[in-house]
């Protein structure tokens, strides 16, 4: 598993985004941060909208996704478009992470692959390829799922004799 980012890093790293842009500090932004960094990861815009009026109910929809929009501006959020679901957003640090996804139960598992970060180097230098960013997202059942016997549907069926 892939250790959480530092949520004083991220603070600080956000103060001075709001210090170079100008912007208003606003306890509501601290509250929403906060928020997030203890709802868990992957979290859809109204599962934090949920978490965060359980602790002010005078937030509204409109502040948490500006809020969300500005956590992305300063780079401690990043939004995910998994296949088949909603928009999830989670906090990143300075480690890299992939993602495993359940086309079951939705469960979505963290990994860092050294092996595979090196593999995808070497194919963007063949290609003379310089590497800025990358996304793997691995789709299939999750091991508590295929427990309880869910199983993929077969992709090629094989063909009688
Ligand atoms: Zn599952
Ligand atoms: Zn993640």
């Amino acid at each position: 598993m892939v250790n959480p980012p530092n949520v004083e890093v991220l603070r600080s790293r956000l103060k001075d985004h709001v210090l170079r842009n100008k912007l208003k500090s606003s306890s509501r932004r601290e509250l929403i941060l906060e928020t997030l960094s203890e709802v868990g990861r992957h979290v859809t815009a109204e599962e934090l909208l949920r978490a965060v009026r359980t602790r002010d109910a005078r937030i509204g929809a409109a502040t948490v996704y500006r809020t969300l929009r500005v956590f992305q501006d300063s780079g401690i959020v990043a939004e995910r478009r998994f296949e088949g679901g909603a928009t999830r957003f989670e906090l990143i640090g300075d480690e890299h992470h992939d993602h495993l996804i359940c086309t079951h139960c939705g469960t979505i598992l963290e990994f860092e692959d050294p092996d595979i970060e090196r593999d995808q180097q070497r194919v963007a230098d063949r290609y003379g390829f310089e590497l800025r960013t990358h996304r793997h997202e691995l789709y299939g059942i999750c091991s508590h799922c295929k427990r309880n016997g869910r199983t993929l549907p077969e992709a090629n069926p094989a063909r009688p004799a």
